[in-house]
């Protein structure tokens, strides 16, 4: 086992990622989607609070051919840590960061005429053709051009002499609901966009729609290219499509170690708002690790973690540093290994179950696990 990072730190909350579970993930996808598609690794976000750089080599390396991120500061990492593979921009860049975009051969998505005659001008200046994929909104309402908008883009990508347009994207609202009718009317939506695209004479390379829901899901997604975040992380894009039903394994856990131990006695209040009271005499442990590091505080009284061969409940309010443990019987030892989320002794506490437990997604659960907590990554590429 490699250990490719060793963070200065002392504190035992770590994260853990194991770089084997990302590249199983990515080969797992790429035989869905079978040969005719390619697979895009969406690493924003610090690859979801998994770690950008070591998930990018990992699933490069594992055959992702592009990566994928939201910000040019993003890219730019990616290429500063030595990764030179086709890198995508999911969103236009602010004006400001045009420079560094180009400098970095990040491709972004583009959707305004007023971007289009930036990167134009830009190109003119430096005397190169700058390549973009152009992203229709068919439906998730949030950046593309709208079908009324589609021809004026066109237009002007076809008036931009150093423009050269290699994809077309778009993205799906709903495809992490398997019954959503609104999937097959955006996808429909997308086709009459190519087509105008290809009167127009502008017939790229790339055309886009599925993330990972859509990719898992919807045949008809999957075009030249799917672009997948959180199914690589071998998470759930929603309750409905389970990552493990799909042949997925979570790659990030999440460990601490018992701080402190006592023994409390019947009705013994706990923690802030004195919210648990201890049932019967028994066994507390303090757990080095709170919201400030990402553990929701709705796990108050709710979340389960894993130790001693068994599982142990949160016992009072998660405060921003620490968390208490209701031990009952089995006595802790300080020290001792904990698992907040991953496998131990037989048990599982999934990412999904802080999400229920939360009432949000995946994604928020694991991107707002803060960089006060170590990653350490494990696997992956030698
Ligand atoms: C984040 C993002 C993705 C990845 O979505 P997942 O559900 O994590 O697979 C794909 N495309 C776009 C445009 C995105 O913003």
């Amino acid at each position: 086992m490699t250990v490719h990072t060793a963070p200065a730190s002392w504190r035992p909350s770590t994260v853990h990622v194991d770089l084997d579970a990302i590249g199983h993930n990515v080969r797992r996808i790429r035989d869905v989607v079978g040969p005719d598609a390619s697979v895009c690794a969406v690493v924003k976000a610090d690859a979801y609070g998994h770690g950008a750089v070591p998930v990018a080599r990992a699933a490069t390396d594992a055959g992702a051919a592009w990566l994928a991120v939201a910000l040019v500061e993003e890219g730019v990492e990616l290429r500063r840590a030595g990764l030179d593979g086709p890198v995508l921009l999911l969103t236009e860049p602010p004006a400001a960061a045009i420079d560094a975009m180009v400098a970095h051969d990040l491709t972004p998505l583009v959707y305004s005429p007023r971007v289009v005659a930036l990167l134009d001008a830009y190109g003119r200046d430096a005397d190169r053709a700058i390549t973009v994929h152009l992203k229709a909104d068919t439906g998730m309402g949030r950046v593309g051009a709208t079908p009324e908008e589609w021809d004026s883009l066109l237009a002007g990508v076809g008036s931009a002499s150093r423009v050269r347009v290699d994809g077309i994207a778009t993205h799906l609202a709903r495809a992490d609901e398997p019954g959503a009718s609104t999937t097959d009317e955006q996808l429909a939506v997308f086709d009459r966009l190519v087509e105008r695209a290809h009167d127009a004479g502008i017939c790229p390379t790339h055309v886009h729609a599925a993330n990972s829901a859509g990719a898992l899901l919807h045949t008809a997604a999957r075009h030249t290219m799917v672009r997948a975040g959180i199914g690589i992380y071998g998470l759930s894009p929603s309750r409905d499509v389970d990552a493990a039903d799909h042949g997925l394994r979570p790659a990030l856990s999440l460990t601490t170690e018992v701080s402190h131990v006592k023994r409390v006695t019947a009705g013994t209040p706990v923690s802030y708002g004195h919210r648990w009271h201890a049932p019967h005499d028994g066994w507390l442990a303090t757990l080095p690790v709170g919201y400030a590091d990402g553990v929701p505080r709705a796990l108050t009284n709710r979340a389960e973690v894993l130790f001693a061969g068994g599982r142990h409940p949160v016992a009072g309010t998660v405060t921003m540093d620490q968390v208490l443990v209701w031990c009952d019987q089995t006595e802790p030892s300080l020290g001792q290994t904990v698992t907040l989320i991953g496998a131990d002794g037989g048990e599982q506490v999934r990412v999904e179950d802080w999400a229920e437990i939360s009432d949000t997604i995946t994604y928020e659960i694991v991107t707002q696990l803060t960089h006060r907590l170590p990653r350490v990554h494990t696997g992956g590429p030698r």
